[in-house]
């Protein structure tokens, strides 16, 4: 069975992912060593006591994630839940890697190419190719729909693309031919979308204002759950570890309604 030192891949998914361009309100990369040689890794969108678990289950070396530890405005102290799944990471030599912000911008691995290529979004794209991007961070997307979509048509191919059906605000017989998009909770990155001129923004989660917001601008709201947005650009990087070092990556799906 093929292996990768622990380094060489971390250094290897913050060089792909440009991990240190980024302001993040989490630490990116290698958050908590484990073996030194890896062969098998587990991927997943949030490192749960449910992922870890199956990861041990299944003799993994390493687990790669999208939501991963020690969030900025979290206690910082070990205990509870934290404590639980640390607890069960060190006493099984499981290197945790989690990548935030640099998975959901990378322009091909990242959950907002990703989710572009799972709904069929045509992303817009300067004359060097890069996506056209707004907001904050430059970290929401621009692109078109197929013409004749009208936010029903589209509720319903998100419906069947992300199994499961999408919070929908706004008439739904408006057209929408242009769209924005940010994974996961991006809600508060809507304005800048309505800004931006687009008929409809699409996100995971969405907000109390969230809903007065698309009423009063004309602009839909989509919101598409915060996890079923954010399944692909981790299954992406997998793939892309498995090419690069031939070792074996398995994504597991764990379901979160949010
Ligand atoms: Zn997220």
């Amino acid at each position: 069975m093929n292996q990768v030192p622990a380094q060489q891949l971390s250094d290897w998914l913050d060089n792909t992912l440009q991990a240190r361009r980024f302001k993040d309100y989490c630490p990116n990369g290698l958050q908590v060593e484990g073996k030194s040689s890896i062969s098998h890794i587990i991927t997943g969108v949030t490192a749960t006591q449910a992922l870890l678990k199956t990861a041990i289950e299944r003799n993994a070396d390493a687990v790669l994630v999208h939501h991963g530890w020690f969030w900025k405005n979290e206690d910082p102290v070990v205990r509870g839940t934290k404590r639980r799944r640390l607890a069960l990471a060190l006493a099984h030599g499981l290197n945790v890697f989690a990548y935030h912000l640099p998975l959901d911008a990378h322009p091909t691995l990242g959950n907002n190419a990703q989710l572009a290529r799972v709904l069929g979004l045509q992303p817009e794209r300067d004359a060097d190719g890069a996506p056209r991007l707004c907001g904050p961070d430059d970290l929401i997307w621009l692109g078109q729909c197929p013409e004749g979509t009208t936010l029903e048509s589209l509720g319903k191919q998100i419906c069947n693309a992300l199994q499961r059906p999408p919070l929908l605000v706004g008439n739904s017989q408006q057209n929408i031919r242009r769209i924005a998009w940010c994974t996961g909770g991006a809600q508060g990155y809507m304005q800048a979308a309505v800004d931006a001129g687009v008929d409809a923004y699409l996100t995971g989660e969405a907000s109390e204002p969230t809903y007065h917001l698309a009423q009063e601008t004309g602009t839909a709201f989509i919101g598409a759950g915060h996890h079923a947005t954010e399944r692909y650009g981790v299954q992406a990087l997998g793939q892309a570890i498995a090419s690069e070092f031939g070792i074996r990556v398995d994504f597991v799906d764990i379901d979160n309604p949010i």
